[in-house]
């Protein structure tokens, strides 16, 4: 069955960029701040998050803290997507509870298609135990 992808990206070329990435594998939510994201994750549900950590009023951080203390979509895998200059910060992302992390701008989709396959393949074996 074809997953669902939630992306959370402020800037409308990489909202592009990233949909038409994805679009042939996946439906593709789209949301352009944190806030219509978390009330659309209760709206419908995604399979996993892409979400940008450069975001306006709540940032990419605050949003998955915000996920992670929902018990209705705590479990999602939430992958975050950093500009260059903060890759050296994998740690930390992943100390804060993202499941990986894809550093923009995107030049190899196939890091991404990865990351997400690999994340959705560990989310579905966790919840058929
Ligand atoms: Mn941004």
């Amino acid at each position: 069955m074809r997953s669902t992808i939630c992306l959370v990206e402020d800037n409308p070329d990489n909202r592009l960029l990233v949909h038409a990435l994805l679009d042939d594998d996946y439906t593709v939510l789209e949301y352009a701040d944190g806030a219509s994201a978390l009330a659309g994750l209760k709206v419908v549900r995604p399979d996993l998050v892409l979400l940008d950590i450069s975001l306006p009023e709540m940032d990419g951080t605050e949003v998955l803290a915000r996920i992670r203390q929902d018990a209705d979509v705590q479990r999602l895998p939430v992958i975050a997507l950093t500009a260059h200059a903060m890759a050296g910060d994998r740690a930390r992302l992943l100390a804060l509870g993202f499941d990986d992390y894809i550093t923009k701008p995107i030049s190899d989709e196939t890091l991404l298609l990865g990351a997400i396959a690999r994340c959705l393949d560990a989310a579905h074996a966790a919840s058929h135990g």
